[in-house]
């Protein structure tokens, strides 16, 4: 039994010897031989605790979430929803895109060198009375744009958001 034991232990150690953290720990092989089977322990208290909550699956340890509690929430999301809403400044729908063009000269080296198409072209991409249009922007107007269009999704998201909570006010019948 000892023997048996001394065996894995003493590779186990000179192993982690190799590391150079664990000289400290080498006073005490004990520790470490009883390592794995506490953790066997565990696998069997945390089986037996799951096998005995099986038997009352409607026993719950939580505390019932208060209306007012819910309530309190509610207007806070709303409030924070309010600040994010007021820090936005551009905004825009669409989609924008970096893209680069051939000029349709076949003597000029866009026609055969990938890298020396021309460009690269903003477009901005928008719905306007239901049909798409596009519009051609310099490289400082597009980084705009760009913050724009993030801050449309952010706010649209944001909306959805405040949906959700002005709903559970009124089911929590709310002043
Ligand atoms: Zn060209």
């Amino acid at each position: 039994m000892h023997g048996a034991d001394s065996g894995p232990t003493r590779g186990y150690r000179h192993r982690r010897r190799e590391c150079g953290r664990q000289g400290a720990r080498e006073g005490k092989p004990a520790s470490d031989v009883r390592e794995p089977s506490r953790a066997a322990v565990w696998v069997a208290l945390e089986t037996l605790w799951r096998y005995y909550y099986r038997q009352f699956p409607n026993t719950s340890t939580t505390m019932p979430v208060t209306a007012e509690v819910r309530l309190a929430k509610a207007h806070a999301r709303i409030a924070e929803i309010h600040r994010t809403l007021a820090s936005l400044h551009y905004l825009s729908s669409g989609t924008l895109l970096k893209r680069t063009k051939l000029c349709g000269n076949p003597r000029c080296r866009c026609a055969s060198d990938p890298a020396a198409r021309h460009g690269p072209y903003y477009e901005w991409s928008y719905l306007k009375a239901r049909k798409l249009r596009h519009r051609t922007l310099t490289a400082a107007q597009a980084e705009r744009m760009q913050l724009a269009i993030a801050n449309y999704r952010k706010a649209k998201k944001l909306l959805k958001a405040w949906e959700v909570q002005s709903l559970r006010l009124i089911e929590l019948n709310a002043p």
